[in-house]
């Protein structure tokens, strides 16, 4: 057991590709960046600009075409790196309203806050289409210097004992690229990590499928059942019924003229239960209450992705001789937000990198600047802070499912009508509440609850 964990810990040499004509030079870059989503093509883009000769590959015909939909993008991070990036990138809407929906089969309870005070420049939030956000951040980087190869899937890192330094493109290609340093920024669960044993594999647990569905509605419409002014957005969490009975969550984000929604949870929890991801969707879609706010929509997308939530004890090595991980590859994510930490994480692995080829020295210990950039920084510190929340969900797994029923249960009891006194309905409703969830056990959740809060 013991032999084997550790054989899957030692990095491997991969070398054994012939090339397409071994007579042929092959031209040697600075850096390599596997992967152009936002934290591939932010390291690409800040190599390209403090002058190093970056390649960029990308395995989809178009950056983004990997990854389906729309999501939201929080603004403060992202103008820190990229000042005013709502004037070149491409955005859908000004969020404005940002609600949680806890739902169980037939209710919603809602809490929500909306305020123009978030339309204000720097702005809060707002929601992007992926394509439009991959292409702008890819076409800064090119336009920095650096080379984009759509359809080239990396298919292994080349080592030299235990130095990266290069990579193996798929069969088709029939080629390899040669650099001082390789970004892995190829997405959650990444295999090329994986198979090249500098990452455990990722825990069924850590890893969370989800569903996503882009459904078109006109502006106004969206505007309308969303109680929107021209223009702004809103994101709604959705708690509760949609994971049917496990920890998962769902969202609806709106967008010019489509709304998403996603639901995902465990795949522990799928493989467990046996539930087919689009069910959970179906679930949402079909909710007396969600279906109306749906109702003429014309379905655009459908997909699913994974995203790693373990959190920060999952966060696997990320700094190796030659080689960096970063973005989702290196499980750099918050909850489900990932976009600002992948991008910080590419722009900092980009100055670690910068660093490296000024003093020639492409070593583990040269390049860990870019784990103490991180470890400085936002990105490592609000994962430290919610470090416990990824094992409370698993501690107390009916935690979203069971609190969203008794927070409906006492919201219904409360909002109808009764004829009894008013301290007898309270009493009413303390016994509801009660013969669903003994006291001393809701009593020892809050406590649980309140032992991860940051
Ligand atoms: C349903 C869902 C909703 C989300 N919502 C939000 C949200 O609202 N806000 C937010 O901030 N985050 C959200 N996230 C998380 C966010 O999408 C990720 O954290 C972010 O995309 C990670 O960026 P990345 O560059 O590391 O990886 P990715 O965006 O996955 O990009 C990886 C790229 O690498 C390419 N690639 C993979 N393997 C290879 C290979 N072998 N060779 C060449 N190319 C390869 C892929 O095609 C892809 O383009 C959501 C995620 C999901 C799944």
């Amino acid at each position: 057991m013991l032999r084997h964990w550790y054989e899957c810990k030692k990095p491997v040499k991969i070398s054994k590709k012939p090339l397409t004509n071994p007579t042929e030079p092959i031209k040697k870059y600075d850096a390599i960046v596997v992967g152009a989503g936002p934290a591939g093509a932010t390291a690409a883009y800040f190599m390209a600009k403090s002058g190093l000769d970056v390649l960029l590959l990308e395995r989809g015909p178009y950056p983004g075409a990997k990854n389906c939909g729309g999501a939201s993008l929080i603004a403060e991070h992202t103008h820190k790196l990229f000042p005013n990036f709502w004037d070149e990138c491409e955005c859908e809407r000004i969020v404005t309203q940002q609600a949680y929906w806890l739902m169980t089969e037939d209710s919603i309870l809602s809490s929500s806050f909306q305020s123009m005070k978030l339309a204000a420049a720097p702005f809060n939030r707002f929601t992007v289409k992926r394509r439009n956000l991959y292409k702008w951040l890819c076409d800064k980087a090119m336009n920095a210097g650096a080379t984009l190869l759509l359809n080239h899937q990396v298919d292994d890192v080349i080592f030299e004992d235990s130095q990266a330094i290069g990579v193996n493109m798929a069969p088709q290609l029939n080629c390899r690229f040669l650099a001082d340093i390789i970004v892995l920024a190829d997405g959650a669960n990444s295999l090329l990590a994986e198979q090249a044993g500098l990452v455990p594999q990722v825990s069924p647990q850590d890893l969370s499928l989800y569903v996503k569905e882009t459904i078109a509605l006109p502006a106004q419409v969206i505007e309308d059942r969303f109680n929107l002014p021209p223009g702004y957005g809103s994101i709604i969490g959705l708690v509760g019924y949609p994971t049917a009975g496990f920890n998962g969550t769902g969202s609806i984000h709106t967008f010019k003229e489509s709304i998403n929604i996603n639901v995902g949870m465990p795949v522990a929890d799928f493989a467990k239960s046996g539930i087919k991801p689009y069910e959970l969707l179906d679930r949402i879609k079909k909710h007396p209450l969600i279906k109306p706010l749906l109702a003429g929509g014309v379905t655009l997308e459908y997909g699913s992705s994974v995203i790693p939530e373990g959190g920060y004890h999952a966060i696997p090595e990320l700094v190796h001789p030659g080689l960096l991980i970063v973005g989702d590859a290196a499980s750099l994510v918050n909850g489900t937000h990932g976009f600002n930490l992948s991008m910080w994480s590419g722009f900092f692995a980009s100055q670690a990198a910068y660093q490296a080829k000024i003093s020639r020295d492409f070593s583990k210990k040269k390049l860990s600047l870019y784990q103490t950039l991180l470890n400085e920084s936002f990105v490592i510190q609000d994962l430290k802070a919610n470090a416990k929340m990824a094992g409370l969900q698993q501690r107390v797994p009916y935690l979203f499912n069971l609190y969203s029923q008794l927070a409906n249960e006492t919201a219904y009891h409360m909002s109808k009508v009764y004829t009894m006194p008013k301290r007898a309905k309270r009493v009413f409703i303390f016994k509801k509440i009660t013969s669903i969830q003994p006291l001393t056990k809701i009593a020892s959740d809050v406590w649980k609850v309140l032992k991860v809060i940051p």
